[in-house]
């Protein structure tokens, strides 16, 4: 009798024995089961076959095979067994987290009867540039496992190489995997995929797919129907048995690394896909991050550059506006309101760009120093006088607005700074006359509301846009000739030393939306710091400049990607309760006398308290990444054995994007 051993949705890092009633023949690798776990019932994944069990045979329960869901390939198992190695993570929470819900829960979906694809001629497009050319003859050229890095300014015709080299795979009988940041914000993306590729079946994978549908994606890609697989970073984990190209675009988008459960990197693993499936995988960017720029200027990652605008559009005129000189209007330099109104009579649209939503970051009490503070983080409450309440960005926790200091009675409570509510205010009482639309997490909230939004801009409903980085992605605004930057500053002397990084890249990508058809485009980015190389490389066009500096700092201060880091963090109710386990992993990580591997002093997180828990960290490096991975694969068996207080809890974090 066969012994299955089966990955289960628990949180232990190891597999399970278990018998099968009739021994079918076959081998029942990678399917789906159902297995009596403690009380309950579970659905697990057989990951290997064997003929003995450390269990005795008396103890060993029964399987049963679930028999209308399909097996689940070979290299997809190898692929889930790679991300929990890596990530060292319990093997069956990544299956359970790389499955469709339905799937996950031993369902299968009902699956339509395919219609017959109508025959349509491929539309027709105008020849690629030079650079785009190069671009795709190494790209379709590479004959197996290459990483490519496209690096090209906003509106560089980047998608249309995507979208050739996919055509090619397409018309070579392969599947290609397109992942993207964020789709909801990128609707354009899918009707421009779908409308290139009118005879391909095109799939849709991201979390606003509901349950059924996304199960349907997962079998249509397992059975090798989908042809073209267009999602966010979710989508890494689908199964293509004939995957030819992968494409990242954004590749330095934050969003492709998850921050909670399996922290995974959605890059990082598709790359590893890529060199299992032996093909090549083009990272594209404007910003490229300086992991992957730093790869492709050591020769790891082969660099494709396309240096111009497809369409003859120049670049935008960047300029700072140095704001020590002059009284601000809310924020608004002299310079910022004339060139919006010089814009505003020529029936142009401007965008100012502030990363705060809200209307002000606190409300405070002049008489006592009394602040709206959340209860529950370590955090102030945001004032949105939109809808009249006190918010906390970090838990959500809300409340109506005091009408007095909760201290003192005073009356008179004050709003301190601003946030893009305010500014749009202000810009009203600006320019009374103008159609002002403010954009961001709280103005669209939903899809639906984001499209009505984008399709009013579109329409030529609006003079003015306030907003915050949604506004930075992927959309073309043809009659949008102005982006000024209020507020950036605060990012350049930020404690987290990826901050200059992110905010050279809003500013590109949010600059990017100006004069992109025939119009001119100009930036202005307010600043206290007009000096400031991070400025001059913007000025510049630069990415080149600023990453090679960058890069240096990086270098000198042993900051990835010169090391490899791992970040422990641990939470519970007292603050000391975190800071003792990790002073006891500090003590079992000793014990393994791991050289080459450098562990800093548990320290409390910068925002300490999330959700009433106190929360504390300990950061592992090291130069070798082997040895980090040996090391901390010993680490976590050591922390595993170890008995916790129930309301503690830890995680690891491999290549932390937050410190
Ligand atoms: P990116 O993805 O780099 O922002 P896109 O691929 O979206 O750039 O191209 C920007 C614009 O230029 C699009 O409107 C696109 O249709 C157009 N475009 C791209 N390549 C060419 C080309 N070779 N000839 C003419 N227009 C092009
Ligand atoms: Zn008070
Ligand atoms: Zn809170």
């Amino acid at each position: 009798m066969a012994i299955l051993q089966i990955a289960l949705d628990v949180p232990l890092p190891r597999l399970f024995d278990y018998q099968i009633a009739l021994d079918p023949g076959v081998s029942l690798r990678g399917r789906l089961v159902k297995v009596p776990f403690g009380p309950s019932l579970k659905i697990g994944v057989v990951v290997a076959e064997a003929e003995v069990s450390d269990q005795p045979a008396d103890k060993l329960k029964t399987a049963e095979l679930l028999d209308d869901l399909p097996a689940l390939p070979a290299d997809w198992l190898e692929l889930c067994i790679f991300c929990a190695r890596y990530y060292h993570y319990p093997l069956g929470q990544v299956m359970a987290f790389a499955l469709p819900p339905l799937l996950r829960r031993g369902k299968m979906p009902r699956i339509p009867k395919a219609k017959p694809c109508a025959v349509l001629p491929p539309p027709t497009f105008a020849a690629a540039t030079p650079d785009q050319a190069t671009a795709i003859a190494a790209i379709t050229g590479a004959g197996g496992f290459k990483t490519f890095l496209l690096h090209g300014v906003t509106g560089s015709g980047k998608t249309e190489v995507y979208l050739r080299a996919i055509e090619a795979v397409l018309a070579a009988g392969g599947q290609a995997l397109m992942l993207v940041p964020e789709i909801a914000l990128t609707p354009q993306l899918e009707s421009r995929v779908s409308a290139r590729f009118p005879g391909a079946y095109v799939v849709s994978a991201h979390s606003g797919v509901a349950d059924a549908a996304r199960a349907r994606a997962f079998l249509a890609a397992l059975e090798g129907r989908a042809d073209i697989v267009l999602g966010t970073r979710l989508s890494v984990f689908m199964p293509l048995p004939r995957l030819k190209l992968i494409v990242v675009d954004e590749e330095h988008d934050a969003s492709f690394k998850q921050q909670e459960g399996l922290r995974y990197s959605a890059r990082d693993i598709a790359i590893f896909r890529a060199r299992q499936c032996d093909i090549p995988i083009v990272l594209g960017s404007a910003t490229p991050s300086l992991e992957s720029f730093h790869h492709a200027t050591s020769g790891r990652y082969c660099k494709l550059d396309l240096p111009l605008r497809a369409v003859a559009a120049a670049m935008p005129t960047v300029a700072t506006v140095d704001t020590r000189k002059q009284k601000l209007q809310d924020g608004l330099s002299a310079e910022l309101i004339s060139a919006i109104s010089e814009r505003l009579q020529r029936g142009e649209q401007s965008l100012v760009f502030l990363n705060r939503r809200g209307y002000a970051p606190v409300l405070a009490c002049p008489a006592c120093g009394w602040i709206s503070r959340c209860r529950r983080c370590a955090a102030n409450l945001v004032l949105h006088l939109a809808d009249r309440r006190l918010r906390c960005h970090h838990c959500g926790l809300e409340m109506a607005i005091p009408r007095a200091c909760p201290d003192c009675g005073n009356l008179d409570l004050q709003p301190f700074g601003r946030g893009t509510q305010k500014l749009e205010e202000k810009l009203a009482e600006l320019f009374p006359a103008a159609r002002i639309l403010r954009i961001d997490r709280d103005s669209a909230d939903t899809p639906k509301k984001w499209q009505t939004l984008l399709a009013a801009i579109h329409a030529g409903e609006v003079d003015v846009l306030v907003g915050t980085q949604m506004l930075a992605k992927g959309h073309d605004f043809p009659n949008l000739t102005l982006v000024g930057a209020v507020g950036a500053d605060a990012a350049l002397f930020a404690a987290d030393f990826r901050a200059p990084e992110r905010l050279f890249s809003q500013l590109m990508q949010v600059g990017g939306r100006s004069g992109r058809a025939q119009l001119p485009g100009a930036v202005l980015i307010q600043t206290e710091y007009p000096q400031h190389p991070l400025y001059r490389a913007l000025i510049d066009h630069d990415y080149t400049a600023f990453a090679h500096e960058q890069l240096a700092e990086r270098e000198a201060a042993g900051f990835p990607p010169f090391a490899f880091q791992a970040l422990l963090r641990a939470e519970a109710h007292e603050l000391a309760q975190a800071l003792e386990f990790l002073a006891t992993a500090v003590d079992a990580a000793e014990r393994l006398a791991s050289v080459d591997i450098v562990l800093y002093d548990p320290v409390p997180m910068r925002m300490a308290r999330l959700k009433n828990r106190e929360r504390a960290q300990l950061l592992a490096e090291s130069h070798n990444r082997p040895a980090l991975h040996a090391f901390l694969a010993a680490w976590m068996a050591a922390l595993h054995a170890l008995k916790t207080p129930r309301e503690l809890r830890w995680h690891l974090d491999i290549d932390p994007q937050e410190l």
